[in-house]
């Protein structure tokens, strides 16, 4: 069998410091959850962090993002980081059965990822597996070969490996075990009551997905940016054979998690003309929208 892999270059990780406060939250909804009346959402998993612990994400280092700092761009991530203190407890997303956990040689104490546990869930979307990873654990409490059920403890938060604050990694991966099968875990994890998750795609006038361009998320009603996650940068690829991967049924290269419900307006600037979309966000579901310039309207003028 093919190894499972993990990435072996993690980048630096900003403090912590810097990170989202902890704020108060209201409950999740019940995975598994497709509210969706096409039947392209799949919120199957559970957060992996406990509901008074930090749940928002480091929003500036989202799912495909290179990191705020366009000089020094940061390895491409393949999870999202929620940032919490050293010994918070961590837990299953899902029921299934832990691959790699306490005692495994190849998963404990990496130089990139720590102390890490890795699930094989019992089921799985349209044929193909589904894992989740945890990362960057101060220990991992399930050993290879254990059974878990959804919300068991299965490690505690950590700083090992390649970070410079404690946080868990948090990874969802589909159809295989290894580094280049990640999805966005945000398409993923159930929203809040009274929340819903935006997808979108920042394209060019021919519909090709445009790298690391910055969205800001505003509420249509009130122009207050969005406080959790205020903008978001779209995913970057790099044709190294482990890229990030739209969603199979989104297509998206950008997600915003823990939006409550009502009215967004979504801007990004593609070759300096601003381009605006407003969307509708429902409770326990994904909105789509695409940011496209518009394709210029020929002259009417008699020549
Ligand atoms: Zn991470």
């Amino acid at each position: 069998p093919v190894p499972t892999t993990l990435d072996e270059d993690v980048v630096v990780l900003s403090d912590s410091d810097n990170g989202p406060t902890p704020v108060w939250r209201p409950p999740a909804l019940e995975p598994p959850l497709s509210r969706d009346p096409f039947g392209r959402d799949h919120y199957w998993f559970h957060r992996p962090v406990e509901a008074n612990a930090n749940n928002a994400i480091l929003f500036f280092y989202a799912y495909g993002s290179d990191g705020p700092d366009k000089e020094n761009p940061w390895r491409i991530h393949h999870g999202i980081d929620f940032p919490n203190p050293v010994g918070e407890t961590v837990r299953a997303a899902a029921d299934g059965v832990v691959l790699h956990g306490a005692g495994d040689g190849l998963f404990q104490n990496t130089a990139s990822y720590g102390n890490v546990v890795f699930i094989q869930h019992d089921f799985g979307y349209n044929g193909q597996t589904l894992y989740t990873l945890y990362a960057h654990l101060s220990r991992a409490l399930v050993r290879s070969g254990e059974r878990v059920n959804a919300g068991d403890v299965i490690g505690l938060i950590g700083d090992t490996g390649n970070v410079s604050g404690p946080h868990v990694h948090f990874e969802v991966r589909m159809g295989g075990d290894r580094y280049r099968d990640t999805y966005n875990p945000l398409l993923w994890m159930v929203p809040y009551v009274g929340h819903g998750v935006i997808a979108g795609r920042v394209v060019d006038e021919e519909g090709r997905f445009i790298e690391d361009a910055e969205v800001t998320i505003r509420n249509w009603a009130t122009g207050l940016l969005l406080e959790s996650s205020p903008t978001v940068t779209t995913y970057v690829f790099n044709d190294t054979g482990s890229d990030v991967q739209p969603d199979p049924r989104w297509n998206e290269n950008f997600v915003v998690p823990d939006v409550p419900i009502g009215k967004y307006e979504l801007i990004t600037t593609i070759d300096g003309v601003r381009i605006a979309e407003v969307v509708e966000v429902f409770e326990g579901r994904t909105s789509f929208v695409e940011l496209r310039p518009p394709v210029p309207t020929p002259s009417t003028d008699s020549p």
